[in-house]
């Protein structure tokens, strides 16, 4: 686990960050800087931008409640976003917040939202959906803030699937076997996890999805999973077995 501050709070800011050049933060991280952390000027803030790398900033307050941070020390250089596409139905405002907030911890670098037939959620906010993969990342300690997409429908999005990037499909029907055997046989190469809303996939969608070359069905076990559920557990396995949580 690389070695760093747990402890000073830490911010995503949009602006760029360099030594000693102020950045200003959004009101709300005013507040909670000031109000909810109570921290005096000259406390340490990390601040990261999904370009600079994460910097160790002084806490400047040039009016009483403005919050500026003044970048002095890179602590860690920028890496890539995770290339793992994480494809999921949308579920219903606070489990959708969850499975959001989940897959960003778990790695996951693009969240493709996918109407299917049975999709309980029949729009998808996808400012809510940044604002809580924003949380998570300063949560979790990464770089970068996942790509947030547009919702796309099922049909839509297996016309325009690029075969290079295989699909682990999460089948509740799948015969029960261990995921890791199937996951460790995957053909390197980019991936995607596709997970179906609480209603299940389809048989149309599941029947397309099998027909794919491209496509790998997991099972995640003898138990029917709810849908935020398959999603920690079907990315657990997957970075276990062949994603970041296997060191080198
Ligand atoms: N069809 C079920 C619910 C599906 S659960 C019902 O209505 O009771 C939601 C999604 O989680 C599924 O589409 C699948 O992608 C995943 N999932 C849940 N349990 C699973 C399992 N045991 N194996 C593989 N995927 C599972």
């Amino acid at each position: 686990m690389p070695s760093y501050d747990f402890r000073s709070p830490r911010l995503f800011v949009e602006a760029r960050l360099a030594e000693g050049a102020a950045v200003a933060v959004s009101p709300a991280q005013a507040n909670y800087l000031l109000a909810v952390m109570r921290l005096a000027e000259g406390a340490s803030v990390l601040a990261f931008n999904g370009g600079d790398g994460e910097w160790r900033c002084e806490l400047a307050q040039p009016a009483k409640k403005k919050a500026e941070l003044i970048p002095r020390e890179q602590l860690r250089p920028q890496t890539p976003v995770p290339d793992l596409h994480y494809l999921f139905a949308p579920l219903k405002h606070a489990r959708l917040d969850y499975m959001v907030q989940k897959a960003v911890e778990m790695g996951a670098g693009v969240l493709q939202p996918v109407m299917t037939q049975h999709v309980q959620a029949s729009r998808l906010n996808v400012e809510r959906m940044r604002a809580n993969a924003v949380e998570a990342a300063e949560q979790c300690g990464i770089l970068s803030i996942p790509g947030c997409r547009e919702p796309v429908k099922f049909d839509a999005l297996m016309a325009s699937w690029d075969g290079s990037r295989r699909i682990v499909f999460c089948d509740e029907r799948e015969d029960a076997e261990s995921p890791i055997e199937t996951l460790r046989d995957l053909p390197r190469g980019p991936l995607a996890l596709f997970i179906g809303p609480e209603g299940g996939f389809s048989p149309q969608e599941r029947e397309r999805l099998r027909a794919c070359d491209f496509v790998t069905p997991i099972s995640l076990g003898p138990r029917i999973l709810r849908a935020d559920t398959a999603a920690v557990a079907a990315l657990a396995v997957l970075q276990a077995a062949v994603g970041d949580w296997r060191s080198g």
